[in-house]
């Protein structure tokens, strides 16, 4: 891609501009912040290509940071799998980290660090204990317009305050009885700005420290404080935190004052937050909390059902991480939020599989053709593994003069222009020999059970001595020795472009009821070999990928990953 478009984004201005004046005491350190609490899906993957991609290209590095500071909707299961696919994206975490790993972090680590901070906050007069109810904090609140009136709390001495807020921490309240505001300013502009709540009570277990807290920070003053004290230069977040920056500011200043941001070099480091416009996909939805109510009402498989927008399920369908990648530079990092076509991702798969996937032959809907003059067994057709790469080699299959073709391959009675096979018709056998249809065979239904034919035995390999030319080229599996498998063959989930047109309650009845067809037929016997995971092209019929769960060497699964071609063209 052409170095002055979409990678010369502004936020790649932005670090370079920092590297350049010194801020960063020699090193870019970026992070990727995700909530263990779902899934990474393909949104995610555009965070994860920006921030561990722009710490790749300023020789810094990208922390792994667990979001945990949300006591409720957390679990280990989700960790891990976080991990798994941004590895799998092509990515590594590095820098110091916070125990276990190089240049992982669980932001619960800093529970005790938070809430000292809170504490000296408290002391410094900038924070207070609030028992306004929600509804009351609204009214007081106010509107952008004007001026919000103080908490009758606002005033309370730092030593009443510090008592209160221990009292919160020891469990001595209920759930929103009390909270913990900073004193910033009521009649701000920025409502975001008016003494937010920075730390709240939850009466819930943690995932890893059970119930030692009963107290949890807010993300609005846990974030700037796990980036400052991890050493994060630039903090990069999606475009609805971009109202929420003056408060991330306010902390860091707070930070600063109490001596705490660290040094590198002789630098003092400031981390910085900047904002981009989101990832939105059309024909599917991305939030969390949505692709987790299709997991568990089993209107999919699981958070890795081949038709989900995960990563995960983008592998499970066969995409690549070079495809995803790929796709996210070209989506570009701006500050405008927009909606992206799915048909580009597919796009970007079709062209690195085209390149790199091993050619097979597969029959999705399998009819029997005979070869009535065939003599003398089987014999061996030899065809290169991928013709853009001679170094993949060639393969051999079986052709026995029994095969299977696929039905749409065959008309009894052709339409114009069918050049496949049909009575009285010359079809090439890819790679076989020249086959003339004579006659089909029925069963009582109507429905074609076996062709029969003839070849010209002048012509193995494909071509006619005579030269003649013939139309048609067909794909087949031998029936002797092709193995029985089954296709899944998957459609967009939803037939709408944004299914959340009528609100977040109503999006399924826009999911799509034909996003997965099962189809049983025939592979080349190479192919019960293949291992899960393995992407191929079957020759006239798709990218196809081993389903690296359910595929066994007995009996082989193969998730169609994409079709061969397509109208689209990027822009
Ligand atoms: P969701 O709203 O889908 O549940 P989230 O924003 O709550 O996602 P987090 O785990 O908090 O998920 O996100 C981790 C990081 O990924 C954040 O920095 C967030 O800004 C970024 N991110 C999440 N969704 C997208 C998206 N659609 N496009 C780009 N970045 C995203
Ligand atoms: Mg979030």
């Amino acid at each position: 891609m052409n170095e002055s478009d979409t990678s010369r984004h502004f936020l790649r201005q932005w670090i370079e501009k920092d590297v350049a004046e010194g801020r960063t005491g020699g090193k870019v350190v970026t992070r990727f912040p995700p909530e263990p609490n779902g899934y990474i899906h393909i949104g995610h993957a555009k965070a994860v290509c920006l921030d561990f991609g722009m710490a790749e290209l300023f020789g810094g590095e990208c922390h792994l940071r667990l979001d945990d500071t949300n006591p409720t909707k957390e679990s280990d299961e989700y960790a891990e799998n976080i991990k798994k696919d941004i590895r799998w994206l092509g990515f590594q975490w590095s820098g110091e980290g916070d125990g276990k790993e190089p240049g992982f972090y669980n932001a619960s680590n800093m529970f005790d660090k938070m809430y000292d901070i809170a504490e000296e906050l408290i002391r410094r007069g900038q924070a207070y204990c609030c028992n306004l109810t929600q509804d009351e904090w609204k009214e007081y609140r106010g509107v952008p317009e004007r001026p919000g009136r103080p908490s009758p709390s606002r005033d309370t001495s730092p030593e009443r305050n510090l008592a209160l807020f221990r009292e919160m921490r020891d469990g001595k309240y209920a759930d929103g009885e009390w909270c913990l505001r900073a004193k910033i300013d009521m009649a701000s502009p920025n409502i975001h700005f008016r003494d937010p709540v920075i730390y709240r009570i939850r009466h819930v277990a943690h995932y890893h420290l059970g119930d030692k807290w009963c107290v949890y920070p807010m993300y609005d003053f846990a974030h700037p404080i796990e980036d400052a004290l991890e050493g994060v230069t630039h903090s990069m977040c999606t475009l609805e935190f971009e109202v929420h920056r003056p408060l991330y500011d306010w902390v860091v200043d707070r930070l600063d004052e109490m001596g705490l941001l660290p040094v590198r070099n002789g630098v003092k480091l400031r981390t910085q937050q900047r904002e981009f416009a989101r990832l939105n996909i059309t024909y599917t939805v991305m939030s969390k909390r949505l692709l987790l109510q299709l997991v568990t009402e089993g209107h999919v498989s699981g958070w890795d059902d081949p038709r989900m927008p995960t990563v995960c399920g983008m592998r499970r369908r066969g995409y690549t991480p070079g495809a995803i990648r790929e796709f996210c530079e070209r989506v570009g990092v701006t500050k405008v939020e927009s909606e992206s076509d799915p048909a580009l991702l597919e796009w970007c798969v079709r062209e690195e599989l085209n390149q790199k996937a091993l050619r097979r032959m597969a029959v999705l809907d399998p009819v029997k053709v005979v070869v009535d003059n065939w003599q003398g067994g089987a014999r061996e057709v030899e065809l290169p593994n991928n013709p853009l790469d001679e170094s993949a080699g060639v393969r051999k299959i079986p052709f026995g003069g029994t095969v299977w073709i696929d039905r749409a391959d065959f008309m009894e009675v052709p339409e114009k222009k069918f050049f496949r096979m049909a009575p009285g018709q010359e079809v090439r056998l890819r790679g076989a020999c020249i086959f003339k249809c004579t006659h089909c065979v029925k069963d009582e239904s109507g429905r074609v059970a076996e062709i029969h034919g003839t070849w010209d035995e002048a012509s193995w390999g494909g071509n006619a001595a005579d030269g003649r030319k013939v139309k048609g080229t067909i794909h087949w599996v031998d029936s002797a020795t092709g193995v029985q498998a089954e296709f899944r063959l998957y459609d967009r989930l939803f037939t709408e472009k944004d299914p959340l047109k009528d609100g977040p309650s109503e999006f399924l009845k826009y999911m799509n009821p034909d996003s997965l067809k099962i189809r049983r037929g025939y592979v080349e016997p190479l192919l019960a070999a293949a291992a899960p995971g393995e992407r191929f092209q079957f020759e006239r019929t798709g990218y196809f990928v081993a389903d690296e769960t359910d595929f066994k060497p007995g009996s082989p699964v193969f998730n169609r990953t994409v079709s061969l071609k397509d109208s689209y063209k990027p822009s």
